[in-house]
């Protein structure tokens, strides 16, 4: 497969659509970002990547972030972890708050708002208060690379704008689904998505999903096949919030959006592939990003389908 080709191919489509998307204007420190920006790198699970655009342009990962931390938490709670959060997807817009009252506040998975703030909780359990150190941690171990942070300008402005993260963490609180402090479980919630990463770091770090749980170049085990298949199956059904069933539909692969434009997607056994792209659609998922996948799907013939 000529790979290089393909990915120029996608560049040259995706040019009329990269005027169209809006930035996430509703994190301050976000809306200043560029938007006619087209990134995608494709890692194979010997290494081998092929790319096209700046993939070494670090951005803000957001809820990308939210896979490294259900992995972390499966890994430590194991289906106890399902007591606090749901495996079904919402629905419903990433941060809404109408069926997490309704459900008692029990969020409907972890890749939503509520439901990673669940998982942030249960970290911090785990963990007290190093619990970003560990979260980090875990991130740079998985990524294999310890040149890995947060960026603060990011993280201040997400604490002085969440009104509706605090909402919901509050809210479920009240429903006694978070154990610990509110103000420090969103801190570490506000600091594990404002890391971030570029497109060769993201796909790197998700060879591990692409490959039943093992990092297939340093062979360390994050988490069983089992737990593999349960993350990627949640990423197919619920990793772009209420246009899941669309990126599955016209994709047709595992994957996990952030609105800071990056999309990230497992084709298992053989590769993980992240693309960015800063303009959002009406759901938060990088518009160009989706077609982008979309048409790599088509042109290559690779799904899970
Ligand atoms: N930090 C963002 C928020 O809580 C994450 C949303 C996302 O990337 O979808 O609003």
């Amino acid at each position: 497969m000529n790979y290089n080709l393909v990915l120029e191919e996608i560049q040259k489509e995706i040019q009329p659509l990269l005027k169209v998307g809006k930035v996430a204007d509703y994190i301050p420190a976000l809306k200043n970002v560029k938007k006619e920006q087209f990134v995608m790198c494709l890692h194979l699970l010997d290494g081998t990547t092929y790319t096209i655009g700046n993939v070494e342009n670090k951005f803000s990962i957001q809820s990308i972030s939210k896979v490294f931390t259900f992995t972390k938490a499966l890994e430590i709670y194991g289906k106890e972890l399902y007591k606090n959060v749901g495996h079904e997807p919402s629905g419903n817009a990433f941060n809404s708050l109408v069926q997490l009252e309704h459900e008692n506040g029990i969020p409907r998975n972890p890749f939503i708002n509520a439901g990673a703030i669940v998982i942030t909780d249960l970290l911090r359990s785990a963990y007290k208060n190093n619990s970003f150190d560990k979260i980090l941690d875990f991130i740079q171990e998985i990524a294999d690379n310890k040149n890995i942070s947060y960026d603060k300008e990011v993280y201040c402005s997400e604490l002085e704008s969440g009104y509706r993260n605090f909402a919901l963490i509050n809210m479920m609180k009240s429903f006694n689904n978070i154990s610990n402090n509110v103000d420090d479980v969103i801190e570490t919630y506000f600091k594990h998505c404002s890391i971030s990463m570029s497109t060769r770091e993201l796909s790197r770090a998700m060879l591990f999903l692409a490959n039943q749980g093992t990092d297939p170049l340093t062979k360390k085990v994050f988490v069983s096949s089992s737990k593999a298949k349960r993350i990627n199956a949640l990423m197919l059904t619920c990793g772009h919030y209420d246009a899941s069933g669309d990126f599955a539909f016209h994709v047709g692969l595992p994957g996990k959006s952030g609105v800071g434009g990056g999309i990230v997607a497992i084709i298992p056994n053989l590769m993980s592939i992240c693309v960015y792209s800063p303009g959002l659609n009406a759901q938060g998922n990088s518009l160009v990003g989706t077609k982008a996948l979309e048409l790599f799907t088509s042109k290559t013939g690779l799904s899970i389908f």
